[in-house]
């Protein structure tokens, strides 16, 4: 059978009604809800929809993901030419759409993981009772949290260089981190900025040896080694840095017209926080080879359980697995082969 979408919207209004438990007419019946949107959501729904089920991605708070902010994507196989993270995206969706997976604009507000079917709270308006659920909801930008960054943010701080690089025409910029993130900020923002200094709380960098090249090489770029931003002072935008030299101690002032925090992601976990197991850094825990979360019919793939290689086409690998997990499990679960009975029949 295929799943077009309006196929699947009156197959699942009907399964409403046909659910002896459900007394609210609001409430969706699914076979498998993936919940994120960045390349292992898309490829999950493109694998799950592929393999027949009924599937709804809900696409967060961050409709694309992290990569929809990346200016150029280089490594992704497939495009030797590169492309943007936002046209890697698109092209992933329209993939997945096309063969039958359901994409919505929507956030999960509330997850009741203590009976099956599961249940999600969606923008909280909408219940959505789900077989099986994939994870995907990727990481969001850490923050150094100082009190000024949080009343200086939008302006003059900013975690992303390509949605903020342009209002930073003819002046100089700050960028915090030493990873992959620091280093393509850094060389985005030269477009724009006259001086682009890199602030790294250590003396050697933690990003690829290429990016590390490419910023060390740009006549734009310098590199303040062993400062940790303290204190980021201006009235009503940013106007320097409270910088402390970590070998000694002492304190500088470095005058700047805006910073960029690149220092990492904190997995999105708040959803499963208390129900799903964590590791020490928040990352959601699997099974060892699999996207098992431990919790039956529940799934995770992406960056939200990879503290480790965080990459797009990793993230697309995982969202590949989990779809063919839940599609396994699913056809292990009689109760569920009845939900998927319901849906088609109706
Ligand atoms: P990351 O690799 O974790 O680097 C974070 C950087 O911020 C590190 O240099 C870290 O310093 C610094 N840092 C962390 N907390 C800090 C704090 N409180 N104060 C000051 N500095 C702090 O994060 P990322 O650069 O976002 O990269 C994440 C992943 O995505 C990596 O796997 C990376 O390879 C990948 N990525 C790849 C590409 C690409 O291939 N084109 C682009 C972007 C990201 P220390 O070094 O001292 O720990």
């Amino acid at each position: 059978m295929s799943h077009s979408a309006s196929n699947l919207e009156a197959a699942n209004t009907e399964a409403v009604n046909t659910d002896a438990t459900n007394t609210d007419a609001t409430i969706e019946r699914r076979q498998l809800v993936i919940i994120g949107s960045g390349p292992a959501g898309f490829t999950a729904a493109l694998y799950a929809a592929r393999a027949n089920l009924d599937v709804l991605l809900l696409r967060g708070a961050e409709p694309g993901g992290q990569l929809t902010s990346t200016p150029e994507i280089e490594n992704y196989p497939g495009f030797p030419e590169s492309l943007t993270g936002f046209d890697l995206m698109a092209r992933m969706e329209s993939q997945a759409e096309r063969f039958g997976a359901e994409l919505r604009y929507g956030t999960v507000t509330g997850l009741d993981l203590t009976q099956r079917p599961y249940r999600l709270s969606v923008d909280d308006d909408t219940t959505i009772k789900s077989d099986a659920i994939i994870l995907s909801t990727g990481a969001s930008a850490r923050y150094l949290g100082l009190d000024n960054e949080r009343r200086l943010l939008g302006r003059g701080v900013s975690a992303c260089a390509t949605c903020d690089g342009a209002f930073f025409r003819d002046v100089e910029v700050a960028v915090v981190g030493g990873g992959d993130t620091a280093m393509e900020e850094a060389l985005f923002l030269t477009r724009f900025a006259t001086r682009v200094v890199v602030i790294h709380r250590r003396d050697e960098l933690r990003a690829s040896k290429i990016l590390q090249e490419r910023a060390f090489a740009h006549p734009k770029i310098e590199f303040l080694w062993n400062r940790q931003v303290r204190d980021i002072l201006g009235e009503d935008k940013v106007e320097a840095l409270q910088l402390e030299d970590t070998r000694t101690g002492v304190t500088a002032t470095l005058e700047t017209g805006g910073v960029f925090i690149a220092i990492g992601h904190r997995p999105n976990t708040d959803l499963v926080r208390e129900t799903l197991d964590l590791d020490a850094h928040g990352y959601l825990v699997t099974e060892p080879g699999s996207t098992h979360t431990g919790k039956p019919g529940i799934f995770a793939c992406g960056d939200v359980q990879d503290p480790i290689y965080r990459q797009a086409v990793t993230a697309a690998g995982s969202g590949a697995m989990a779809a063919l997990d839940a599609e396994r499990w699913l056809a292990e679960q009689p109760e569920t082969a009845s939900a998927k009975t319901e849906l088609v029949a109706a």
